[in-house]
């Protein structure tokens, strides 16, 4: 019927669509079994900058300096702390931590050298979006910054993403893409406007990737997405959660199950033993 919402069949973000391209395992481990992952520094220090960079623009213009936003640090990191008390424990000792502070120092000087916030004044920040497409499919994410200028062409926005990592070789730019482009189209189906430029800043090596999209590229995005979800639909189906080695393994908190390294995945939870005809309702939020 006209008008009709879509029933449900599943929800997905950039970072576990990019799960489950870089290794089906993995984002079984992570979506399906829901298995607990330790917090790890890198990642604590991402969060940490995202914070002290969303508050940054709580600043009036002129105060948005380099020292202004070593001086969010400590707070930024105690709020993570009364959150999350267990983040204490990554840390042997008072050096390392200082270690580990400098080197989140170093990230925002990265953030200052390639753009000057002074200058900005952003739409929003850690903005949710999400949208459900025609077959169901809740597609959703946060965005770190929105920007948003009048032009004599209508309303233009730009989309800026923050990696505290360093930026990927050419070989991998368009995977890294990816997850800009589905929030562009996250902003085109709710907003009705294809952002005018999408902009992924890498303050591990002071560097940015910039891509100009068009509706055409935005479609082609939709279409890779519906297939993405279907390969996890049959993922689900089948049990067929395929291990892929990578590089990325490094990083991956399940190498001890995982038969790559000669470990045994968990039985599947009984949900999902349950249903072998569809997907379960999955939350792939990132
Ligand atoms: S260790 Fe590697 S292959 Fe195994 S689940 Fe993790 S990413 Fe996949």
């Amino acid at each position: 019927m006209p008008g009709q919402r879509p029933q449900i069949i599943g929800s997905l973000s950039p970072s576990r669509a990019a799960d489950f391209v870089s290794c089906p395992l993995k984002y079984r481990f992570r979506v399906v079994d829901r298995l607990p992952e330790p917090p790890s520094q890198a990642a604590t220090r991402g969060t940490m900058v995202h914070t002290v960079l969303e508050r940054l623009f709580d600043l009036p213009p002129a105060g948005r300096t380099p020292a202004a936003a070593e001086e969010l640090l400590p707070g930024a990191w105690a709020d993570l702390r009364a959150r999350e008390p267990e983040l204490a424990a990554m840390f042997a000792d008072e050096d390392e931590l200082a270690g580990w502070l400098a080197s989140a120092r170093e990230l925002l000087a990265g953030y200052f050298a390639l753009e000057d916030p002074r200058r900005l004044a952003p739409a929003a920040r850690e903005l949710y979006v999400e949208h459900v497409l025609d077959s169901g499919l809740r597609l959703r994410g946060y965005v770190d910054r929105l920007d948003e200028a009048r032009t004599a062409d209508g309303l233009a926005l730009r989309v800026v993403d923050y990696k505290t990592g360093r930026s990927p070789g050419p070989a991998f730019e368009n995977t890294a893409l990816f997850q800009m482009r589905f929030y562009a189209l996250l902003l085109w189906r709710t907003r009705g406007v294809v952002p005018r430029e999408l902009r992924l800043y890498y303050l591990g090596d002071r560097t940015w990737l910039r891509v100009v999209p068009d509706a055409d590229d935005l479609l082609a995005t939709e279409r890779r997405v519906q297939a993405l979800w279907a390969a996890i639909a049959r993922a689900h189906r089948t049990g067929d959660w395929r291990a892929t080695p990578s590089k990325l393994c490094g990083w991956c908190d399940h190498q001890s199950r995982c038969p790559a390294f000669g470990g045994t995945p968990p039985p599947l939870p009984e949900a999902q033993l349950a249903d072998d005809t569809a997907p379960a309702v999955c939350e792939a939020q990132g």
